[in-house]
């Protein structure tokens, strides 16, 4: 149960206190990207994720994106922002996050994952040992599969607080 429990729970990317990761040593962030920092279906990143990819960098930060979606999608977004990226990672597998550590050049304890799904975002980064922030999906509308999906979450995340893995104020109303 431990393997899927996340480091952090917070509504979103930007409520990310980079000042106190920065001082417990994180030096690089392996980002999600769908639902994450850009609805799902759209094609668009809204200007407040990219300036917040922006500060992540100067504050001294290495980024990259580690997505499953497909690649024209995800090399179009790491383009523009001007970071590496991996599309069709295939989270939670190993080999998914390995990369992004390699991309990064850092050990898995100075690196964070940031995501919003518990099986493939936080189990596969928890799998190497780094840092995992588990954040609201930025749509809620999804697909009927990611719907499923998000049922079984809620059910993990309510046994991880019951097992007092997870503190419940750290949960949103809509978790519990
Ligand atoms: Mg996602």
């Amino acid at each position: 149960m431990e393997i899927l429990c996340p480091s952090r729970v917070l509504s979103s990317v930007l409520d990310i206190d980079l000042q106190a990761l920065w001082n417990q040593g994180i030096r690089g962030l392996i980002l999600d990207l769908d639902n994450t920092l850009v609805c799902w279906d759209k094609s668009v990143m809204e200007d407040r994720f990219r300036e917040w990819i922006k500060e992540a960098k100067r504050h001294g930060f290495k980024v990259c994106i580690v997505s499953n979606g497909l690649t024209k999608r995800v090399n179009q977004f790491a383009l523009s922002m001007g970071i590496p990226a991996i599309a069709k990672a295939q989270k939670p597998r190993k080999r998914a996050f390995r990369w992004g550590l390699r991309a990064l050049e850092l050990a898995p304890e100075n690196v964070a994952v940031i995501g919003d799904q518990l099986f493939t975002d936080v189990f596969g980064g928890n799998r190497l040992g780094l840092y995992t922030i588990l954040i609201d999906p930025l749509s809620k509308q999804e697909l009927r599969t990611t719907k499923f999906v998000r049922k079984i979450e809620r059910w993990v995340l309510k046994k991880l607080v019951e097992k007092g893995l997870l503190c419940s104020q750290t949960l949103k109303d809509r978790y519990l």
